[in-house]
């Protein structure tokens, strides 16, 4: 049966990597397993934008990536970028295996509020499904209220829910096989 990797880039709270693995397997109906920490992603930053290479990262991580057929998310605290966008709170490779995730534009502390734990968890949680889902080859969902909405702003990620909406669960039940509830 095919692996869920969950690797964590650099320094990354623990509760943070259980976190999106658990909602992964809940998602996706795979096994997910933990992957040993990887590198801090030095060499993917740009000093001009003092942002990290999304793109380089997603390259690294193909490195370690397993054999497939498997997918492989890498979480990092570093902020993300790609050229032609100010940021970005993760990417994917559609129908690939390799997806990333970014925590820093997750918590609160980014800004200028108080720490949030639990927020930070449900957050993390739904972009974790977001690029996991779009490895599986799935687009943008048109309900807002999905975590395979497409998501700029924090706002945006604040208004999903932490589950798929029933059409996007019906496509992972044909991708994955997963049950429907
Ligand atoms: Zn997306
Ligand atoms: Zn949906």
């Amino acid at each position: 049966m095919r692996t869920v990797y969950v690797a964590p880039i650099g320094e990354v709270e623990e509760t943070v990597v259980d976190v999106v693995a658990l909602a992964l397997w809940s998602t996706f109906g795979l096994p997910v397993k933990r992957f040993p920490s990887l590198p801090d992603p030095a060499a993917a930053l740009d000093a001009a934008r003092q942002q990290y290479s999304s793109s380089a990262i997603l390259r690294d991580l193909q490195l370690y990536c397993p054999e497939d057929p498997v997918k492989f998310v890498g979480i990092t605290e570093r902020d993300l970028f790609i050229p032609m966008l100010s940021f970005v709170f993760g990417q994917a490779q559609v129908g690939g295996p390799l997806a990333l995730v970014s925590c820093a534009r997750l918590r609160q502390e980014y800004y200028g509020l108080p720490p949030d734990p639990a927020l930070l968890y449900s957050r993390v949680a739904k972009e974790g499904i977001h690029e996991i889902g779009h490895t599986f080859g799935m687009v943008h969902c048109s309900d807002a209220a999905c975590p395979m909405a497409l998501s700029n702003t924090i706002a945006q990620v604040d208004r999903k829910r932490g589950g798929l909406c029933d059409s996007c669960a019906a496509l992972v039940h044909e991708i994955t096989g997963k049950e429907m509830l």
